[in-house]
C-alpha cells in the first residue's frame, strides 16, 4: 500500500514538470517563429493582386506564403492572417477601411486554467497533512520507518550506567551481532527478542541504542504508541515493511518502544478490543516467527509493564529473553552523574557522592534533567561553573515535581521499609536451612515492592522439610516483626510477605498434613481442570468442624513463625538498628558487608 503511494506520487510530479514544459515551448515557438502576421486586408490585397502562392485555411486563420514587394524586389515571405468574417470583410474593402482580426492571447489563461487547481490541490494537501503528525505524515506519502545508520549511533556502553548487570546480559547479543556466522559456527544460542523491563526513564532506550553503537550495526526504530493511533491497516504494513528493510540491512536491530501499547493482550480492553492494534500485533508476531535467526535481525523491546503483554510475545522464538533495567542505586547514581557532567563544566571538587545521597528514588532521566537544571541556573547566576549551590537548587526543583507524580518516597518511609528488609534479612540469616540472602535493597523495584531481600536458592529443591517450611515463614514475617519491634506500629507494606506466608502455612496444614493435631490427612480437593474448578466454586470435602481445625491450625503456625521472628530481631537488636543504618546509607548491601551484618557466627535460636 504505502509503496504504490509511493510511485503515484512520482510520477504525478514527473506529468507536471512535462506539461510545464510543454506549454512553455509551445508559448516560445508561437512568439518566435519567422512568420509574419499580416492584417487581413492586406492578406485580401495581395490576395486581389495575385501575389499568395499557397495557403492552408483553418477555422480562425489562414496560413501560407506570398509574394512581397520590396525595394529590392518580390520576396516570398511566410505569413499567417486571422479571418474576419466574409461579408464584413467585403464591405469593410469597400469602404477601403484596413482591418484585421486579433487572436487573444490565450497563453495566460491557458497556464491559468493549468495551475490553479493544482495550487489549489496542493495547498488542501498541506491542509490535511498539517493535521496528522508527523508519523502518519510519512506513512501517507508512503515514507518507511526511520532509519537511524550505525553511523549516526556513536552510543557506547561507556554511555551508559549504574545498569551494570543489564550490561552484562547484553554483551553476548553485541558478540552475536558483530560477527553473527561465527557466532552460529561455535554453537551459541541465538538471541532473537530481548525485552528490557524496567521503569520509565532508568536507560531502557538508551542501551538499545548503546548495543547497536558497541556492534555497529544499523538501528530501526519504532514506537508501540505510534500504531495505536494509526489508520486500520497502516501498522500491519508498517510491520511488514520495517522486517522486510531490517532484513536488507542485517545484521541490524529493531527496537520497539513502548511495546505494551501494541502489545497488550489481546481480548483485553473495552468493546473487545481495537482491531487495529490486534492486527498489528498479529503481524508482528507472523514476521518474528519468519525469520531466521542466523540472518542477524535483533528485536529489542522496551516496556515498564511486562505484566499486561500478550502471552504470545514472551514465548520461545519470540520475546523470550528479559532483562531487568532497574532503578539506580546510590552508587549507580554515582556513575550516572558521572556520565552527565562530562560535557559540563562544573566546580573542581563536586561531591557526587553526596549529589547521589540527596537524589534516592531518581532515574537515569531524572539525573541527566538534574544536570541540565543545574547548568542553567549556573548561567542564570552568571557564574563560570556549575557548583553545589546550583544541584542543591535543582535536585529541590526536581523533587518537588517527582514527588507529585509518587515516584518518590518520603524518608520516614524509606526507613521503615529499610528496617523492614533488614528484618527478613537478619531473620533469613539467623535461621539454619534457608536459602542465602544474596542481596538487601530498599531502591523500588517494579510497581508494588518498595524493596526487596533477594534469596536465591544455592541448589534445586523437590523436598522440603516441615522446619525448612517453617523457616520460610518466619522469613517472610521477619518484615512485618522488625516494624513492630522498631516503631512500635506496623505498616501496609507487609501485604505481600502476608499472603505468601498464609498460602505455605495453608500448603503446610492441608497438603502436607504437618499440623499435628489434625493428622495426615491430605484435605485439598484434587486439582480439577480449571474450568471445572471456576464452575464448582470451592467445593469443600470436610466438615465445617474441620474446616475451624484447618483455619486454627494456619494461625497457629503464623503466630509460632512470627514470634521466632520476632525473638531473633529481638537478639539481634544491634545488627537490626545497624544494618538498617547502612541500608539508609547504600541503599543496597551485598557481599562481605551482608555476612558482617549477622556477626561471624550466627547461631539458631535455642
Ligand atoms: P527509557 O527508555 O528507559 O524510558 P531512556 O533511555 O529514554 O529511558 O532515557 C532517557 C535519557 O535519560 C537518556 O537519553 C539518558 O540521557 C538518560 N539516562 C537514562 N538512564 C541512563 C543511564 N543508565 N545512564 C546514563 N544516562 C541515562
Ligand atoms: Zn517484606
Amino acid at each position: 500500500m504505502a509503496k504504490i503511494g509511493k510511485q503515484t506520487q512520482f510520477s504525478l510530479t514527473y506529468i507536471f514538470l512535462a506539461l510545464w514544459a510543454v506549454l512553455l515551448i509551445r508559448g516560445l515557438v508561437v512568439s518566435y517563429t519567422a512568420v509574419e502576421e499580416v492584417s487581413y486586408s492586406e492578406f485580401l490585397q495581395a490576395l486581389d493582386e495575385g501575389r499568395v502562392r499557397e495557403i492552408e485555411v483553418f477555422a480562425n486563420f489562414i496560413r501560407g506564403k506570398m509574394q512581397r514587394l520590396t525595394a529590392e524586389g518580390a520576396k516570398e515571405v511566410s505569413f499567417a492572417t486571422v479571418r474576419v468574417e466574409p461579408e464584413l470583410s467585403e464591405q469593410l474593402k469597400r469602404h477601403s477601411v484596413a482591418f484585421k482580426g486579433v487572436v487573444e492571447n490565450t497563453l495566460v489563461r491557458d497556464l491559468l486554467s493549468w495551475t490553479v487547481p493544482i495550487l489549489f490541490f496542493a495547498g488542501l494537501w498541506l491542509l490535511i497533512m498539517r493535521r496528522f503528525g508527523p508519523q502518519q505524515q510519512s506513512l501517507m506519502l508512503g515514507k518507511k520507518a526511520r532509519v537511524a545508520m550505525a553511523e549516526d549511533l556513536k552510543t557506547t556502553f561507556s554511555d551508559v550506567a549504574g545498569v551494570d548487570e543489564a550490561k552484562q546480559e547484553l554483551e553476548e547479543v553485541i558478540e552475536f551481532l558483530k560477527s553473527p556466522q561465527r557466532f552460529t559456527h561455535l554453537g551459541g544460542k541465538l538471541p532473537k527478542g530481548i525485552l528490557l523491563v524496567g521503569p520509565p526513564g532508568t536507560g531502557k532506550t538508551l542501551l538499545a541504542k548503546a548495543v547497536a553503537g558497541e556492534s555497529k550495526v544499523p538501528f530501526f526504530s519504532l514506537s508501540g504508541s505510534e500504531f495505536v493511533e494509526m489508520f486500520v491497516g497502516l501498522g500491519a504494513a508498517r510491520v511488514r515493511d520495517l522486517f522486510t528493510q531490517a532484513k536488507e540491512k542485517a545484521p541490524c536491530i529493531i527496537f520497539i518502544d513502548e511495546l505494551d501499547a501494541l502489545g497488550k493482550a489481546r481480548g483485553m480492553g473495552m468493546m473487545g478490543g481495537h482491531d487495529e492494534r490486534e492486527q498489528t500485533l498479529n503481524q508482528l508476531l507472523v514476521e518474528m516467527d519468519g525469520f531466521d535467526a542466523t540472518i542477524g535481525v535483533i528485536l529489542m523491546a522496551a516496556t515498564n509493564r511486562p505484566e499486561i503483554l500478550d502471552p504470545a510475545l514472551l514465548r520461545p522464538g519470540r520475546f523470550d529473553r528479559q532483562v531487568l533495567v532497574d532503578r539506580p542505586d546510590r552508587q549507580g547514581r554515582v556513575a550516572i552523574l558521572r556520565v552527565h557532567i562530562k560535557g559540563v563544566r562544573v566546580a573542581p571538587g563536586l561531591d557526587l557522592e553526596l549529589l547521589a545521597n540527596m537524589t534516592p528514588g531518581f532515574v537515569g532521566a531524572d539525573l541527566a534533567n538534574l544536570v541540565n537544571e543545574a547548568a542553567l541556573l549556573a548561567v542564570r547566576h552568571g557564574k563560570e561553573e556549575v557548583g553545589m549551590p546550583e544541584f542543591q537548587e535543582a535536585v529541590e526543583r526536581l523533587m518537588a515535581g517527582l514527588e507529585k507524580k509518587n515516584r518518590l518516597i518520603n524518608a520516614k518511609e524509606r526507613e521503615i521499609v529499610a528496617f523492614h528488609e533488614i528484618g527478613h534479612a537478619l531473620v533469613a540469616l539467623c535461621l539454619p536451612g534457608t536459602d542465602p540472602v544474596q542481596k538487601i535493597s530498599i531502591v523500588p523495584r517494579g510497581i508494588a515492592a518498595l524493596g526487596y531481600t533477594l534469596q536465591v536458592p544455592t541448589e534445586d529443591r523437590f523436598l522440603l522439610t516441615k522446619t525448612e517450611l517453617e523457616n520460610r515463614i518466619a522469613v517472610a514475617l521477619g518484615g512485618r516483626a522488625a516494624e513492630e519491634l522498631v516503631f512500635s506500629d506496623i505498616s501496609t507494606g507487609a501485604h505481600n510477605d502476608l499472603s505468601k506466608a498464609t498460602n505455605l502455612a495453608r500448603s503446610m496444614v492441608k497438603e502436607y498434613g504437618m499440623a499435628s493435631d489434625l493428622g495426615q490427612v491430605y484435605f485439598e480437593s484434587e486439582r480439577r481442570s480449571p474450568f471445572l474448578q471456576t464452575a464448582m466454586g470451592g467445593s469443600q470435602e470436610y466438615s465445617d468442624h474441620t474446616a475451624r481445625l484447618i483455619d486454627e491450625a494456619i494461625k497457629a503456625i503464623i503466630i509460632g513463625q512470627y514470634r521466632v521472628a520476632t525473638r531473633i530481631l529481638q537478639e539481634k537488636r544491634n545488627s537490626l538498628e545497624g544494618g538498617a543504618k547502612l541500608l539508609l546509607e547504600k541503599e543496597t548491601i551485598e557481599g562481605e558487608e551482608l555476612k558482617r551484618l549477622c556477626g561471624a557466627a550466627p547461631e539458631p535460636p535455642a
